[in-house]
């Protein structure tokens, strides 16, 4: 049985018809870029996600850098980032001449580990850029309250978290001074292309955003401030407008499929429970740990994971996913190699061994198919061999 890890053509034929009018509808109007179609779809965010002002941009990497330059870091800089993320996170720090410091995540939720925080910050900290990984919301609370008693800003990396929920019920990306967010297409809200967003709730905020999302000319020709072209195309608009309100229902997929792999993981006894942080003899596959659970089940917008990845962490990591490839089931490895070991942070000084948790996950997960189109059958079948695997290795 063939297992992709992602098949975006279901999702396309099942929208064909109101997304084919659209491409049309907008070549006919030969309007490309900005434009009404970027209003709407800024204005439909905002409710969507409750927030006071959205600004689309031409990708998530460009959300964050317009994000940094919005709030004015120099070179010189510090910004305080998770060390196992996607590589934009600290790269767009770096293309500021700023420099990003690497903070250990948190052995269950892969996110950064807010008691890691403070020993970090020096007179040049200016920001914390929490990312959400893989769908689920970093631990806001703790992380606000040291960005208030250090008077720093707070950029939230939402490009794997639309829609994801925080255990006080605020979206993800709202949470913070700036929220980015992505439309590459392998995100849970993806359009043709490369497209993102930034949010605020800062007047002051928000009007330089948007300057600097024009080169920072306002009025046009007339620059104050730097800034780029962090445009967002009409038709990538038109592509999200169109998706967006099916957003939720393929997060509920997401997440029954994710209710499934662990039933059936803990069936074939090869997990005792989510995310038990280390391997022993009945423990051989460590499940991904939606935290922060809420008191009361019925309160279902409580820490709203929306599972943008499924990764579980397994010894034998690379046997296991050749395994799977040779039997049609695809996976990846998110992410081989933390920050503070990559050779363009070298100059950094960091060595192996400094973030243990982020090394190990960065060891041993693997990300398992969990598109909202996958069937019953593929996360049965992904679950089997697996299980034939780890029977036969252990
Ligand atoms: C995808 C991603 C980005 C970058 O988004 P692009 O739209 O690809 O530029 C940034 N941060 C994280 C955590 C991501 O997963």
């Amino acid at each position: 049985m063939r297992v992709p890890l992602l098949d975006l053509k279901p999702q396309y034929q099942a929208l064909k018809k109101e997304l084919d009018a659209e491409l049309i509808r907008v070549a006919e109007s030969q309007y490309f870029i900005l434009g009404p179609d970027v209003q709407k779809m800024e204005n439909e965010f905002c409710e969507f996600l409750n927030c006071k002002y959205a600004i689309g941009v031409s990708s998530g990497t460009d959300a964050l850098l317009l994000a940094l330059m919005g709030i004015d870091i120099q070179p010189g800089d510090e910004v305080i980032v998770p060390t196992y993320s996607f590589f934009a996170t600290a790269g767009v720090v770096s293309r500021l001449n700023a420099k990003p410091v690497f903070v250990d995540s948190d052995p269950l939720t892969f996110n950064i580990a807010p008691s890691k925080i403070e020993g970090k910050i020096t007179p040049r900290t200016k920001a914390i850029i929490p990312v959400h990984l893989y769908g689920q919301s970093a631990e806001m609370d703790e992380i606000m309250n040291i960005a208030k008693k250090h008077n720093l800003r707070v950029i939230e990396d939402g490009a794997q978290s639309i829609s994801a929920v925080y255990k006080d019920g605020r979206t993800t990306g709202t949470i913070g001074d700036i929220g980015c967010f992505s439309f590459f297409p392998s995100k849970n809200l993806g359009c043709f292309g490369d497209g993102g967003l930034v949010v605020t709730n800062d007047a002051e905020l928000e009007g330089r955003l948007r300057i600097m999302r024009v080169h920072g000319g306002k009025p046009k020709y007339y620059h104050k401030v730097i800034g780029g072209n962090f445009r967002l195309d009409a038709l990538q608009a038109a592509v999200i407008r169109v998706k967006l309100p099916y957003l939720n229902s393929w997060s509920e997929k997401r997440r029954a499929n994710a209710a499934l792999y662990t039933k059936l993981f803990v069936e074939a006894g090869l997990a005792e429970k989510e995310g038990v942080a280390c391997f022993n003899e009945n423990n051989r596959v460590l499940l991904p740990v939606a935290a922060f659970r809420p008191e009361s089940p019925d309160e279902k917008l409580m820490n709203y994971h929306i599972y943008n990845q499924f990764i579980i962490r397994v010894e034998k990591r690379d046997e296991l996913r050749r395994f799977l490839s040779e039997n049609e089931i695809m996976t990846e490895i998110y992410y081989p190699i933390p920050f503070h070991l990559q050779e363009c942070f070298a100059d950094l000084g960091y060595k192996k061994g400094d973030f243990p948790c982020a090394e190990f996950s960065a060891e041993s997960s693997l990300a398992l198919p969990i598109y909202p189109e996958l069937t019953r059958e593929q996360i049965g079948y992904v679950v089997s061999k697996i299980n034939e695997f780890i029977k036969n290795n252990s």
